[in-house]
């Protein structure tokens, strides 16, 4: 574009709340064949709110099963379960996490301050806490230290396929020695968030459709949750890729834009940086993290999936009028 175009296209866009950055990013957006959304605070507000807990554990009557230890005599109920994830969750910024300590509070839980705490990057978390070693996250977070996550299973599916997020609790008690006994890891519950879709969400991707552009998404949720998702918003089934850890992100931008076409990515995160730096096109979502937007040439201030179209129209509008 000339240096008057940009001017022009940036004003106009500032003007709808659409930020460009840099010289050729008018053309570049004109230019892309595909868009691809993060689920999580993009289509969705990313307000998550706690939903569901549930005891895979719960008290055993007098006399129940020793489990190794004094803390496990009798099993966990529903409130044992909230109060170890949230106690655990306290120390994450994650959306998932804050719902789930609010969810806590809501109910009165007395929390426990982790004495260790590791965050594990689109998996979940790992805290030492006076009940011994948590974790909540997916699957894959127990499965990787050694917990089978199968007695969960069918909540775990359920809650899914409600379009909410489940996270599995898992629990390594102390022995009456009070040291962590890492061969008695189990999961002892789920508890699920869920998310509102953006009212605008299925109308911004039938507009984008209708232009003939491919739209995709992409989360580190699970492939069940995706779907509901992308099925409520009117996204090909085969267009959503989920499960993708954080570092695989922008691999994944690359897989769309493989045969030379381009693709816009519209994401919020930490997460997202890479696939947006990766992408013909990175587009934050103007309410996300500072590392989003700095990845970015394209900023959406109003937190609004339908202002991806407002981009491409400006971006096209002014490149027609002054060639
Ligand atoms: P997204 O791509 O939707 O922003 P993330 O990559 O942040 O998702 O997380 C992917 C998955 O990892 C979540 O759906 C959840 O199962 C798990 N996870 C991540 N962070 C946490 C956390 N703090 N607590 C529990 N689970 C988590
Ligand atoms: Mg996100």
């Amino acid at each position: 574009a000339t240096p008057a175009a940009t001017m022009v296209g940036t004003a106009i866009g500032a003007q709808h709340g659409v930020l460009f950055e840099g010289g050729d990013i008018l053309e570049r957006v004109r230019d892309v064949d595909a868009v691809v959304f993060d689920k999580t605070g993009t289509l969705t507000e990313g307000e998550m709110e706690l939903t569901d807990v549930v005891a895979l554990d719960p008290a055993a009557p007098d006399g129940g099963v020793q489990r190794g230890g004094h803390e496990t005599a009798s099993g966990f109920d529903e409130d044992d379960v909230l109060a170890m994830a949230a106690s655990a969750e306290q120390e994450s910024e994650h959306p998932l996490a804050e719902a789930i300590v609010e969810g806590a509070r809501e109910r009165g839980l007395t929390l426990d301050s982790p004495e260790a705490f590791e965050n594990v990057p689109g998996k979940g978390v790992r805290a030492t806490i006076d009940r011994g070693e948590v974790f909540v996250g997916s699957p894959r977070l127990l499965d990787a230290n050694g917990i089978d996550p199968t007695p969960a299973d069918s909540d775990r599916e359920r809650l899914e396929s409600e379009g909410k997020t489940a996270m599995l609790v898992g629990l390594r008690p102390r022995d009456a020695d009070g040291e962590i006994d890492e061969r008695a890891g189990r999961v002892v519950g789920v508890v699920a968030d869920a998310d509102t879709i953006k009212p605008s969400a299925s109308d911004a991707v039938a507009d984008l459709r209708d232009r003939d552009l491919d739209v995709w998404l992409i989360t580190g949720d699970n492939e069940r949750t995706a779907r509901a998702v992308a099925r409520a918003v009117g996204i090909d089934p085969d267009n959503v890729m989920a499960e993708v850890l954080p570092e695989d992100k922008a691999d994944a931008v690359d897989e769309i834009q493989s045969d030379g076409r381009e693709a816009m990515m519209v994401g919020d995160g930490v997460n997202d940086a890479p696939a947006l730096a990766t992408a013909a096109v990175g587009c934050a979502i103007g309410s996300g993290t500072d590392v989003a937007i700095e990845a970015a040439d394209v900023t959406l201030m109003r937190d609004d999936p339908a202002d991806v179209l407002k981009a491409i129209r400006v971006s096209e509008a002014t490149l027609q009028k002054i060639k």
